[in-house]
């Protein structure tokens, strides 16, 4: 631990601050410290309370979410907390574009989405609008190249645009599995080098998934008319797409009818797309900045056992919110088309991360239907919480504008500022700076194999595992280099059993547990769920397909699923597996 000023803060936390958030001048050299960072954030976001009557002081209100976030409570996603109050004043983590079906409206998707990844934001698309491959182009006689031809120029813009010198763009693919090019499309990463800046998913309908099960046909429909354009065998469809999944994880699939059933304003425009890792539905031109709240920092420990501070949870949440909707206000939108949309629904996508550490404190197993109960249970309070705080936001600042074109339309009860308020992040780097388990994930490993910049290696361990392990005296460097190369505690006999069953890792927790615990939030979330479904390398194609089905069944918006070793490039990786 260091301190920089006040504020305490890990190695890990500084290193990734230092890379990726704190002001640079041209040369490199930092600008600001990490307390400056937070300190900057928190008063640019203030700044929109002055817009209110009710307005509280903004000062007051900085110095309250400058506590939260330097306690690492509560964290905005990352581009509020790369540019907030810098020139750029782009804060929004996700945005969706429309494709239309033209050239003009192609290469101006392309254009926006450079704009946007530059100012740090990813980008999803619905290609689906896109005439089919092959079909004639009026205007030239020549014949159309298809959307996977397309999203190529696209993958090429994203390569060269880095964002602010430090990561590269992230991009969403959703094609209908109505669309006649769609067997392309989900053999178009077949390659693992092959639009390497996109995530891919196929939408499916409820119609498809009803064809699926009774093994018949279904329509190909032509993009420009709406009308049938052939036909495949559902149930082929299916199981290309599942064989591609269980082959490196691409195609994903998104529910677009469940989508759509969530769609706030089904008035203003169907929803065609998610942003880049699935958790926020969005309508075209629309963008929502995402939070976090760090559940393992929201707990009490009495007589020994730890529990939710329900009361600590709620006043983060309410900062929270508030939070989120004065980012709106504070946001420099790259269209004035977004900067429209955006204030009109004002959504925000509020969440939690940390829930493995929060079971693990609390000596609850993933696996269990009593996490599934916590789960349901927390994230009902965080939705109700969001809700109720979004409510009395409207009271004094109006429900969002777009509020009479929604089903929340005449509803007294729901007369929310924001159309939606809550969403599951995947928190990749938010979790590093908080210092928490990413998301709703369970952790994936308890001791990995740090590679550090001289090449030398580092054993770490999972800072409550190792708390629990030296409290019950089975702690060793030994062991814990030996569980970096395994993986799983699971059958280390050495490990009490009651530690066995409550310290378990991604791989150890069974595709239905993926899958249940991903349905236990989505239930109480506006938006979706950032979940992934680990499976060994050895997972066979009819486990792929079951947990497709036990999606759908369970009214999860996607699923993404990641067979162990499937891509050779892994980011995380067990350390013996390579
Ligand atoms: P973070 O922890 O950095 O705030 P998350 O891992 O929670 O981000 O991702 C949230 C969303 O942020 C993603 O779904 C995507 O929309 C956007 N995002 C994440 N990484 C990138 C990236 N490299 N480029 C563009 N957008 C990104």
């Amino acid at each position: 631990m260091e301190k920089s000023g006040m504020l305490t803060i890990s190695d890990n936390t500084r290193t990734v601050l230092e890379r990726r958030y704190l002001k640079k001048d041209t040369e490199g050299n930092l600008e600001e410290t990490p307390e400056e960072l937070f300190m900057r954030v928190a008063t640019c976001i203030a700044e929109a309370e002055g817009a209110y009557e009710d307005g509280l002081e903004p000062s007051a209100v900085a110095e309250a979410f400058y506590r939260v976030m330097t306690e690492f409570k509560f964290l905005p996603n990352s581009p509020t907390l790369m540019n907030a109050g810098n020139d750029l004043g782009q804060l929004a983590a996700c945005f969706v574009l429309p494709v239309e079906d033209s050239l003009d409206g192609i290469f101006d998707a392309v254009k926006n989405a450079a704009l946007i990844h530059k100012s740090g934001g990813g980008t999803g698309f619905s290609f689906s609008r896109l005439r089919a491959k092959n079909c004639r182009v009026g205007s030239t006689g020549g014949v159309a190249s298809g959307p996977v031809s397309f999203m190529k120029i696209f993958n090429t813009a994203t390569e060269q645009v880095k964002q602010g010198g430090t990561r590269r763009g992230a991009n969403m693919a959703i094609l209908r599995v109505d669309h006649p090019d769609i067997l392309e499309f989900i053999g178009c990463k077949e390659d693992n080098e092959a639009l390497n800046n996109f995530n891919i998913s196929v939408g499916v309908t409820d119609a498809f998934m009803q064809a699926v099960r009774q093994g018949g046909d279904y329509d190909l429909i032509d993009p420009r008319n709406g009308e049938p354009r052939g036909s495949l065998n559902a149930r082929t469809v299916y199981e290309t797409l599942v064989h591609q999944a269980w082959f490196n994880g691409d195609p994903g699939i998104v529910f677009l009818d469940r989508i759509n059933r969530d769609n706030p304003t089904p008035e203003i425009g169907e929803i065609e797309s998610t942003n880049p890792c699935g958790e926020q539905p969005l309508l075209p031109m629309e963008a929502c900045n995402l939070g976090s709240v760090n559940l393992s920092r929201c707990v009490v420990t009495e007589g020994g056992t730890t529990r939710v501070d329900y009361e600590a949870l709620k006043e983060t949440l309410w900062l929270a919110v508030r939070f989120l909707d004065d980012t709106i206000e504070m946001s420099r939108y790259p269209l004035s088309a977004i900067d429209e949309m955006v204030k009109g629904n004002r959504k925000i996508g509020l969440g939690v991360m940390g829930f493995a550490d929060l079971l693990f404190m609390m000596g609850i197993p993933y696996n269990t239907e009593e996490a599934v109960a916590l789960a349901e249970k927390v994230m009902g309070f965080v939705q109700a919480e969001a809700h109720e705080a979004s409510r009395h936001l409207a009271v004094s600042r109006g429900p969002f504008p777009n509020i009479d074109k929604s089903v929340f339309k005449g509803d007294e009860n729901r007369a929310y500022r924001n159309a939606t308020c809550t969403t599951i992040a995947p928190t990749g780097t938010l979790s590093i700076i908080a210092g928490c388990s990413s998301g709703i994930e369970p952790v994936f490993a308890l001791s990995f194999v740090r590679r550090v910049m001289d090449g030398d290696e580092l054993v770490e361990v999972n800072p409550l595992f190792e708390a629990t392990a030296r409290a019950r005296g089975f702690y060793s460097d030994e062991l814990m280099a030996r569980i970096a190369k395994v993986g799983t505690i699971a059958h280390m006999e050495e490990i009490p059993e009651d530690v066995r069953a409550v310290f378990v890792t991604a791989h150890d927790v069974s595709p239905e547990w993926h899958i249940r615990m991903q349905a236990a939030f989505q239930n109480h979330t506006d938006n979706a769920v950032s979940k992934t479904v680990n499976l060994p390398r050895q997972a066979t194609e009819d486990e792929v397909r079951d947990i497709y089905d036990m999606a759908f069944d369970l009214c999860c918006k996607g699923v993404t699923i990641y067979r162990d070793g499937s891509k050779e490039n892994q980011v995380l990786s067990v350390s013996d597996a390579k």
